[in-house]
């Protein structure tokens, strides 16, 4: 072995060693430390009309949702992807219709142009993770839908497990990277499974999957890489055991 090939192995094996650490260790933690600061500059709401979007507060600590989701991936996912969609979409939007919408209006507004894009792309981004730490919790009161919801579930799918089923199956064969969905269609009154691709979202026309989200679960890599590798099903039958189905629930009698 000559000495560049020990060089690589020995940075291979370091770089290892590092991940292995970090699931646990507060050595790494501390260097992420800086996504705590979120909480303290974030009030959780866009301000609308001014195209200043922010992160959302979220309402649990980045450990709470383990095993499920680990610390790790809860700090990056939201510190650094989220962060980037909202950064990236406040540099998109200046000086284009979409200049004084609020985000829903928005994603309601795209044409499917490709000078839309960066909006496209960056608004779903935005609403999305919005959207999904909202439904997530660290602690399940109610293990599975309730009320009118658990109702309608049973009316289009037969039952909460074969709507889970079809879920799952959504989630696992989206390929590349996307989103799997509940939506409620407003025009046949059914509740349908799907999911769509990169950051695009139910709520917009361009979508291919259209409706109001209920449940939505981002399937992208980096949503599970770190704790689940190239195994999504177990990060996707993981999600089950964090998802607020109170909360879910208490949002679709509303609507
Ligand atoms: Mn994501």
């Amino acid at each position: 072995m000559n000495f560049s090939n020990k060089r690589r192995d020995f940075l291979k094996n370091s770089a290892f060693s590092l991940l292995a650490l970090g699931a646990s260790s507060k050595l790494l933690s501390s260097n992420f430390a800086f996504a705590k600061e979120y909480n303290h500059h974030t009030e959780g709401t866009d301000n609308v009309g001014t195209g200043k979007f922010v992160l959302p507060k979220l309402k649990y600590g980045f450990a709470d949702l383990e095993p499920y989701i680990d610390t790790l991936t809860m700090q990056i996912h939201y510190g650094k992807h989220h962060q980037a969609y909202v950064d990236n979409l406040n540099k998109a939007i200046p000086n284009t219709k979409f200049a004084n919408l609020g985000l829903e209006e928005t994603l309601k507004s795209l044409s499917g142009d490709k000078s839309e894009n960066a909006v496209r792309n960056n608004a779903g981004g935005h609403y999305n993770h919005t959207f999904f730490w909202d439904i997530l919790t660290k602690k399940q009161k109610s293990k599975t839908a309730t009320g009118k919801l658990l109702s309608q579930i049973n009316k289009d799918f037969g039952s909460v497990d074969k709507f889970i089923t079809e879920f799952d199956n959504a989630a696992k064969t989206r390929f590349g990277s996307g989103w799997a969905w509940l939506i409620w269609d407003k025009q046949e009154n059914k509740l349908k499974v799907g999911s769509t691709a990169n950051q695009d979202n139910p709520l917009m026309p361009i979508s291919e999957l259209k409706g109001e989200p209920i449940i939505g679960l981002d399937v992208w890599e980096h949503a599970y890489y770190l704790k689940y590798q190239n195994r999504r099903p177990e990060y996707v039958n993981a999600f089950w055991n964090v998802i607020d189905w109170d909360h879910i629930s208490q949002k679709f009698e509303k609507l």
